[in-house]
């Protein structure tokens, strides 16, 4: 197998690092790593303006079919992904251009991709996903926000949690309960709601570092236009289904680490502790370099998911086994860099702080991926049952 990339592909992967380093020039101060968009407003503002950038140059609609405004294929996406990663760039709203979009290429009505797919495209709208309840997180399809039609309308009233974004988005798709009565698999009903809709109340939940990221989103009597479905009236969890697998493996994430691995790298090489670099220790360097095979292996599990995201061909079990090995990944890392940082990793605002305290950040926020977007135990049941063939638990 050839892994090198053709001529053309080169030239647009140098031409997205040249955009996106003069990006990232221009980043505020306050800017450190993408969950800061949520919680400080000039990192919001930031974000935003990212995303006109990219939308302008047609870089938020890569695989896209033509009609829709594509432009480019999904070996794109994957370089693109590669440069905004490796710069810890944000501007890529990973609910809109990540989940959304291609859910409404495979699920929804033209109205429905006329209407909400050149938001997205252009980089003007923002998203959110109002999936999960209190009592309703691995078992999604056990929740009881409910959705009932009157007339055009859906009359929506409940409860959703852990949020991401909602304080900041522009809109939301959700899943909700249409006939409480009904079996839970069925009745279940997807639509997408203005988060300016009259009834919306959102409350912040505060992350351990402080920051406000997450939200519990009420929902009293909120009027969402019928129109807005997607997928069918009780037809709902074919969708979610859909969307999860695009959620899961977003390779967006794996490439933030490709920087991440440079400096740790960069700071082994010249950092001494007895008098000897750390670079020159062997059980460090047996760490580290089974972090960078770690990152190789997963790079080529993101070409695998781009073909066959190209192919329309993606499984349960390939998303669910991205999603798990990166996030992994992503911990064994945090791990690493600060044991090998000691006491100097648990310091962020400090002028001990190393590498911008961003290890210490890390560290707090690793566990995120592991736990959001399903449990890393729920995707290994998904790859036990639908990839393996294994039997279900009783
Ligand atoms: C930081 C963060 C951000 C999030 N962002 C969003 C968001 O933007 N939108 C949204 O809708 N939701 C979001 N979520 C919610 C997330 O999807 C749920 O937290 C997740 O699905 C787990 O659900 P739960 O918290 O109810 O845990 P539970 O489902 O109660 O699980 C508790 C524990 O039991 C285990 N478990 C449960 N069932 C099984 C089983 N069948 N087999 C084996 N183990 C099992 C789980 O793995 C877990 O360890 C976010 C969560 C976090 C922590």
């Amino acid at each position: 197998m050839d892994f090198r990339l053709t001529p053309e592909q080169d030239a647009r992967k140098k031409e997205f690092y040249r955009v996106c380093k003069e990006l990232y020039d221009k980043k505020p101060a306050s800017y450190s790593g993408i969950e800061s968009k949520n919680h400080i407003d000039e990192c919001w503002d930031f974000h935003r303006f990212c995303a006109r950038e990219y939308g302008k140059r047609g870089w938020l609609t890569f695989g896209w079919p033509a009609e829709y405004g594509g432009a480019g294929d999904m070996m794109d996406k994957v370089l693109f992904s590669e440069a905004v990663g490796y710069f810890g760039l944000p501007g890529v709203d990973e609910f809109g251009v990540a989940m959304l979009a291609p859910t409404l290429l495979a699920a929804a009505s033209e109205e429905i991709k006329k209407k909400f797919l050149p938001g997205i495209a252009s980089g003007e709208t923002m998203w959110c996903e109002l999936w999960s309840e209190p009592n309703a997180g691995s078992d999604l399809a056990g929740l009881t926000t409910t959705a009932i039609k009157k007339g055009d309308e859906y009359i929506v009233n409940g409860q959703k949690t852990w949020n991401t974004s909602a304080h900041r988005a522009d809109w939301a798709f959700g899943v909700y309960r249409n006939d409480p009565q009904a079996p839970k698999h069925k009745n279940l009903t997807f639509l997408l709601c203005d988060m300016k809709s009259p009834g919306i109340t959102v409350k912040g939940i505060p992350y351990m570092d402080g920051s406000h990221i997450y939200n519990e989103v009420y929902m009293d009597d909120v009027h969402i236009p019928a129109n807005q479905i997607v997928g069918k009236d009780g037809g709902g969890w074919a969708v979610v289904n859909v969307l999860a697998g695009f959620e899961r493996s977003n390779i967006g994430l794996v490439y933030g680490l490709l920087s991440a691995i440079e400096h740790l790298v960069a700071y082994c090489n010249e950092t001494k502790r007895n008098g000897v670099l750390l670079s020159k220790d062997p059980i460090i360097r047996n760490r580290i370099s089974d972090l960078a095979t770690g990152l190789e292996a997963v790079r080529t599990l993101a070409l695998h998911i781009a073909d066959q995201q190209s192919r329309h061909e993606m499984g349960l079990m390939d998303a669910a086994a991205v999603k798990v090995f990166s996030s992994e990944l992503m911990e064994k890392m945090a791990q690493i860099s600060t044991d090998l940082l000691g006491p100097y990793g648990q310091v962020s605002h400090s002028k001990f702080a190393k590498m911008n305290g961003n290890w210490e950040s890390m560290y707090q926020t690793c566990f995120v991926p592991i736990v959001s977007m399903g449990t890393n135990e729920i995707q290994r049941n998904i790859i036990a049952w639908y990839g393996l063939g294994l039997p279900r638990m009783k």
